[in-house]
């Protein structure tokens, strides 16, 4: 290694070390729903995925997987469009559209490319982005690519995003752009608010539902079904296939001809190989699981009525979401190092959040809740935060 390389690396990696900002990936080596076994920590409760309906690991998804490995193979071997557009591709997208009450779908590898890829798609130089300040990186990342001129409006300040939109100019092209359900607090967007504010500056209003899709609205369709707008308030739906679905894989919801533009000339659907056709049968019967998953779903809704009341019973303090994203505000790096090792030595698995991930200052216990929990489990998680809650 050149001396140069060597010097820069022994600074950056040293200064996120002195700031406790080194990221570790922790290992497991298996897992069975809401269980996973670490060689280092043994048995840990899981109360950090995103598998909010507990299908990661449904017999019926392993099943489906299983068949069509054996019917297809394991890879897609090239882009969607080269050979790697499965029939199974052209049928989930049409299912899936249908589910969400839009006109069409497009898939994409997962919400990474696909946020990053639809914005740099739309706009560019000379175009305007309006954007909520605690957006999901890969929508940050996809203003930044696409080099139009961004704005940060405060977290769900929507009167600071209409200023912003109408100080854009008549020059280029408007996006106003936010998590419907934002991903490290758990609230939601006032997306009513937003589409009205779209509409008033001629704004594009794209909304990302990672965490809305399978949870919230009827079926659950989403948080856009659940606060009664479509595709005409909102226009561009984006959401992932690796959370509630318990797959992989990600897709934009539109307008025909806004989906066959994006076919013709995003990036990241285009240059990158194709999900793989067993991979797509397993999201069809997810998406058929998700549609029928209302127990599953009521079920959840008591964990987090029941993990709220409990912190409020022992005097911890409130997460103020009503998804399955609660969030136990700390702040420093430190100190919420300390908390996440203390639960995972009472078998419990809850990642320390730091930044860049959310704001300086605002590190967090960000504990999710699945359906695959029983109401035994919370409790214990519970009972594990209030023995190790600092207290003055
Ligand atoms: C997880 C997440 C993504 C990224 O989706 P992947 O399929 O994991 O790449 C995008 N947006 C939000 C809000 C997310 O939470």
């Amino acid at each position: 290694m050149t001396p140069s390389l060597r010097k820069f690396l022994d600074q950056r990696l040293s200064a996120l070390q002195a700031s406790h900002r080194i990221r570790r990936r922790l290992p497991f080596e298996g897992r069975a729903g809401v269980l996973a076994h670490s060689a280092d920590a043994g048995d840990l409760k899981v109360f950090c995925s995103n598998d909010y309906l507990g299908l990661a690991d449904h017999p019926r998804l392993v099943h489906s997987w299983r068949e069509a490995v054996n019917q297809y193979g394991v890879g897609s071997t090239a882009s969607q469009y080269i050979n790697g557009h499965s029939a199974e591709i052209a049928a989930f997208e049409a299912e899936l559209a249908e589910f969400l009450g839009y006109p069409r779908v497009l898939l994409f590898g997962s919400g990474y490319l696909v946020n990053t890829g639809v914005i740099d798609a739309l706009v560019g130089r000379g175009d305007h982005i309006v954007s909520d300040q605690l957006n999901h990186a890969s929508l940050i990342d996809g203003c930044r690519l696409s080099g139009a001129a961004v704005q940060r409006y405060a977290h769900a300040d929507v009167a600071e995003a209409g200023r912003m939109l109408g100080a854009c100019g008549s020059e280029g092209q408007r996006l106003l752009v936010s998590d419907a359900v934002f991903s490290m607090d758990g609230d939601l967007a006032d997306m009513p608010g937003l589409a009205d504010q779209a509409r008033a500056h001629d704004a594009w209003l794209m909304l990302d539902d990672a965490h809305g899709l399978g949870v919230l609205g009827p079926h659950g369709r989403g948080a856009v079904a659940s606060a009664g707008l479509g595709v005409d308030e909102v226009p561009l739906l984006t959401g992932t296939l690796g959370k509630s679905f318990g797959v992989y894989g990600a897709f934009v919801a539109g307008d025909t001809d806004l989906i066959e533009y994006l076919v013709q000339v995003s990036r990241t659907a285009i240059f990158t190989t194709a999900l793989p056709p067993a991979l797509v049968a397993t999201l069809r019967t997810a998406l058929q699981l998700v549609a029928e998953a209302d127990e599953a779903r009521a079920h959840l809704s008591r964990l987090i009525a029941g993990f709220r009341a409990g912190l409020q019973a022992q005097g911890l303090p409130d997460t103020g979401s009503d998804t399955p994203i609660q969030p136990l505000i700390v702040g420093a790096e430190a100190d919420t190092l300390a908390l996440s090792a203390a639960l995972r030595k009472r078998g419990f698995w809850v990642t320390a959040i730091r930044p860049p991930t959310v704001p300086a200052g605002t590190c967090r216990l960000r504990v999710t809740l699945s359906a695959a929990h029983s109401a035994k489990d919370v409790e214990a998680l519970v009972e594990a935060l209030a023995a190790i809650w600092p207290r003055n």
